[in-house]
């Protein structure tokens, strides 16, 4: 190692660090070193888990091997978890290993899941968020499918992944619908939102009238700006003292940041998510770059029942992609420095309603926007479909 030689470590190995790790090697040619750490070697294409309950996907589909990418890049991955960083002395620490030193620290270990905050979701509702759950959701959906009922599915308080929840709850229509079972299944979508398609960016052009309109002509009832109180055997209490009657309850809770952000003392919020600039620098540690779900960005508007802001894929690649400039920029001592707050970045999202769908772009997150379309039709679906099979092999490819 020569003495300009720079540690960059990158810690996570999904949308934000997957792509910081390979944009890092093209723009610094191979002088510096660069390690990736993250407990799996597995990217996980999350958008096609609304699917995998329904047997339309298998964990092969939607993940692949990171390693052999980044051995042909140079880039070093170790297959461990973090427990938590010392920021003062620029060490890592890892499980059942010896600490790793670094230059630069790039931090992208997303989100976890907060499974305890409502009494009875860890044991009677289902969930997407991740390979092992939906495979769980699968075998219930099969169970139910022999004794089918009320099925509800729950954007919890606090959640901000509200597309994930629509785009399951228009798939069960669709699949309830093939197998003829939709008058055995009365629906209901339950939300934090304070109307339909607000999405936690404070609504979308004519999202919530097209949302309105599909939860007519489906049949599907919803209740808005509401809390839940607990997820029972047999239903779902909300904190209107209202039960909801359910066979089959898939719910999307809330999100905190990574353990190993939350066992370290002031590097996170509360929730376990880390304020950055528009530069996704740490303003106190400025060796230290947050991007992807990690960040914590304030929602835009208070709404009466906690809702999160969606930090989507895009965004968190996006994020990735300027915080590997400003490190090139440190690096060589370029002045200049890339900057884009979320609120800033494009909107483009496409949600899916098993054999239809809405394709969602607009030039910013949030209000205001200049431009902002929805495309609505069975286009919207084959988009999303075409989309999975463009990002599995371009990623799979190296190309980010
Ligand atoms: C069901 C579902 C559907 C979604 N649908 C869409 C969609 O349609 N479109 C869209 O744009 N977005 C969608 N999203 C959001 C999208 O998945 C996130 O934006 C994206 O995953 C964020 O990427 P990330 O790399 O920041 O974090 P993550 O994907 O959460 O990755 C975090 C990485 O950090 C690693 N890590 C965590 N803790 C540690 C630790 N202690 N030590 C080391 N490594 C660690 C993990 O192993 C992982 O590699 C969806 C999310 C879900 C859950």
């Amino acid at each position: 190692m020569t003495t300009e030689t720079k540690r960059i470590v990158v810690v996570g190995t999904n949308f934000a660090g997957y792509t910081a790790a390979l944009e890092l090697r093209e723009m610094l040619g191979d002088i510096h070193e660069i390690s990736v750490i993250s407990p799996t070697h597995k990217f996980v294409f999350y958008p096609s888990l609304i699917w995998f309950p329904f047997g339309i996907r298998d964990e092969k589909d939607i993940t692949f091997d990171v390693r052999p990418i980044y051995e042909s890049h140079d880039i070093r991955f170790i297959e461990k978890r973090v427990t938590h960083f010392d920021l003062d002395n620029r060490a890592i620490h890892i499980e059942q290993a010896d600490p790793i030193g670094y230059d630069y620290l790039v931090i992208a270990t997303g989100f976890a899941v907060d499974y305890d905050y409502v009494p009875g979701l860890r044991e009677h509702a289902h969930s997407i968020i991740g390979i092992k759950q939906a495979t769980r959701t699968r075998e219930a959906w099969q169970r139910f499918l022999q004794n089918p009922g009320p099925a509800v599915v729950a954007s919890v308080q606090g959640t901000g992944c509200f597309g994930a929840a629509y785009e399951f709850l228009f798939n069960m229509r669709y699949q309830l619908a093939k197998h003829h079972l939709r008058e055995k299944s009365p629906l209901t979508y339950i939300t934090a939102e304070p109307y339909p398609a607000h999405f936690g960016i404070g609504g979308f052009g004519n999202a919530k009238k097209m949302c309105e309109t599909l939860f007519k002509f489906y049949h599907i009832d919803g209740r808005f700006n509401v809390s839940v109180k607990e997820f029972c055997p047999d239903g779902v209490m909300l904190a209107t003292g209202e039960k909801i009657p359910s066979a089959f309850t898939v719910a999307i809770p809330r999100f905190i940041g990574s353990e190993c952000v939350r066992n370290t003392p002031g590097l996170g919020n509360a929730m376990g998510f880390i304020e950055v600039g528009n530069d996704y620098r740490h303003p106190k540690y400025p060796e230290v770059y947050v991007i992807g779900a990690a960040v914590d960005v304030k929602p835009p508007e208070r709404t009466e029942v906690p809702c999160g802001v969606p930090k989507t894929g895009y965004p968190s690649e996006q994020m990735a992609k300027i915080a590997a400039k400003n490190i090139v920029a440190d690096i060589k001592n370029l002045p200049n420095r890339y900057e884009q707050s979320f609120a800033e970045m494009n909107a483009l999202c496409i949600m899916d309603t098993g054999n239809m769908g809405m394709m969602i772009v607009g030039d910013h997150m949030f209000a205001p926007r200049e431009h902002q379309f929805i495309i609505p039709g069975p286009e919207a679906h084959w988009a999303k479909v075409a989309f999975e099979k463009y990002f599995m092999y371009t990623r799979k490819h190296a190309i980010v």
